[in-house]
């Protein structure tokens, strides 16, 4: 009978499965938690030194201040920084209080005071599966190109051939080597699970995109395991 597939475990076997199935999930947990700690240090390192130095005379001769001020100000047109770190395509952005700033003691220049965004290794975790699903996306999409031959725009002689080219240029997209690089040999039960740890909300933006686009083939061409 069918249903007897699921009672050949016994209670030992399923905890030791469950346990495996644990130890890997924290296996790729503490990947993220380790940029994480990677990614705040390099934040921290920037927000002390642009607070420290005068933009406008390079002393570090520098004190906080609390400023109060009077309406908005918007944070964009002004000292916020960002940087990417080798090839992955996330930036951090800079958080400004407009309130706080620091004073230079020797030319008097006053400047916002810069401070560094905080990232979870969920946060970073969510960046890693946004990739996956970008990528399960721009695949899906070259497998479902539309194709005008009377379009002059049209650079492609066929669908065929249009749909190759787009799948190749998706294949050679950076997204490529940064998702094998952190999810390299991971099942696709561990994705599952790490994608429900990380994106808890039912409705989640990505989780939707993840199981929309999911295929099975193109999780194993990116390094994905059964
Ligand atoms: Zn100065």
């Amino acid at each position: 009978m069918k249903w007897k597939f699921w009672q050949t475990k016994t209670d030992e076997e399923i905890r030791a499965e469950t346990k495996a199935l644990q130890s890997q999930l924290d296996k790729l947990t503490n990947k993220a938690s380790v940029e994480a700690d990677k990614y705040n240090e390099t934040g921290r390192d920037l927000e002390r030194k642009r607070n420290s130095k005068c933009p406008k005379c390079g002393s570090t001769f520098v004190n906080d201040r609390i400023k109060r001020q009077q309406g908005k100000i918007d944070g964009s047109s002004s000292g916020a920084f960002f940087f990417g770190t080798g090839g992955f395509n996330s930036s951090l952005h800079g958080e400004l209080d407009t309130n706080e700033v620091n004073k230079c003691n020797d030319c008097k220049n006053e400047w916002k005071k810069e401070k560094y965004k905080w990232r979870s290794t969920s946060k970073i975790a969510q960046d890693h599966i946004r990739q996956l699903a970008w990528q399960l996306e721009v695949l899906y999409d070259a497998r479902h190109c539309d194709y005008d031959p009377s379009d002059i725009k049209e650079t492609y002689d066929s669908k065929a051939e249009k749909r190759e080219g787009l799948i190749r240029e998706a294949n050679n997209s950076y997204r490529v080597n940064e998702i094998k690089r952190f999810f390299n040999g991971t099942s696709l039960k561990i994705l599952k699970l790490f994608i429900d740890d990380n994106c808890p909300s039912y409705d989640d933006y990505y989780k939707r995109k993840m199981e929309k686009y999911w295929n099975v083939n193109d999780l194993l061409d990116l390094g994905f395991v059964q």
